[in-house]
């Protein structure tokens, strides 16, 4: 997979792309990184990026010239992202979605952002990580490309992984997990768990994921169309807990087994 980022800071991206699970998905050639400077793309002696805001206003903005020359004479992977605040809310579906492609590239802004020509006719969309403000892109940036390669087949050494983990297949938090030792300052770990019935555990995991999304994150529940009848029996056996009736009424979430 082709990453390009356009930057004033590429180093921060590169540093933190040369660690751990990226590092070796560089190593391995499985992510095929290319930081980009956007300072290479100006023609003045002190390199600016960035000019005063039409009509006045606090800070600078990025000029448009060096960012449109930046990405027409490398032709970067399409879709070309704007990381910025006014961007749809990246999640773990978009990170899917990125992973499927074959490339895309990142742009980071800095300053108050970016002349919004760039937003109209050079990029591709726009995705914010949150409703925070940073001070540059590059943090996003490195948050996209960190979930988005270790969704690539071949980058984690669990295959399984991005199936059970949160907002994976089931649209649910993880639940609850232990190693040992099995008792910590009198904590023990739940019997069921060590108990080697593969089948039980299995059940009790799923009401377990039930049980602490419905608590932490009604939301994602709705977001899948409620609880089957299955997923509702489970509960009542494992982990009951109370949840809104509009929940109860959904039964489409997953197949009853
Ligand atoms: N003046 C802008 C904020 C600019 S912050 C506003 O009020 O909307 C400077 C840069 O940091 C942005 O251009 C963007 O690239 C990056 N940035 C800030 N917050 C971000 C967020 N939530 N998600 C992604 N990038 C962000």
């Amino acid at each position: 997979m082709r990453i390009d980022v356009f930057s004033i800071f590429p180093g921060i991206v590169d540093a933190f792309c040369a660690e751990s699970l990226l590092g070796k998905a560089r190593q391995s050639g499985l992510l095929d990184l290319r930081t980009h400077d956007l300072r290479d793309h100006t023609h003045d002696v002190h390199r600016t990026v960035d000019d005063t805001v039409f009509g006045g206003g606090a800070g600078m903005l990025m000029r448009p010239e060096p960012i449109f020359d930046a990405v027409e004479s490398v032709q970067p992977p399409r879709p070309l992202i704007l990381v910025g605040p006014g961007g749809d809310r990246f999640d773990q579906s978009i990170a899917r979605h990125l992973a499927s492609l074959d490339g895309f590239s990142l742009l980071c802004g800095r300053y108050e952002g970016v002349d919004h020509r760039v937003r109209e006719h050079l990029v591709d969309a726009e995705v914010s990580i949150g409703d925070v403000v940073l001070s540059g892109g590059e943090v996003a940036a490195c948050l996209i490309i960190e979930s988005v390669v270790r969704l690539v087949p071949g980058a984690m050494g669990n295959a399984e992984s991005p199936l059970t983990e949160s907002f994976g297949v089931t649209g649910l938090l993880e639940e609850p997990q232990y190693t040992r030792p099995a008792e910590f300052r009198g904590w023990s770990v739940p019997d069921v768990v060590r108990s080697g019935d593969h089948s039980l555990i299995a059940r009790w995991r799923l009401a377990q994921a039930l049980h602490r999304t419905i608590r932490v994150r009604p939301d994602l529940i709705e977001a899948r169309g409620g609880l089957s009848a299955a997923e509702k029996r489970l509960l009542e056996e494992f982990a009951p807990v109370s949840y809104p009736a509009s929940f109860a009424q959904g039964g489409s979430a997953a197949p009853d087994q």
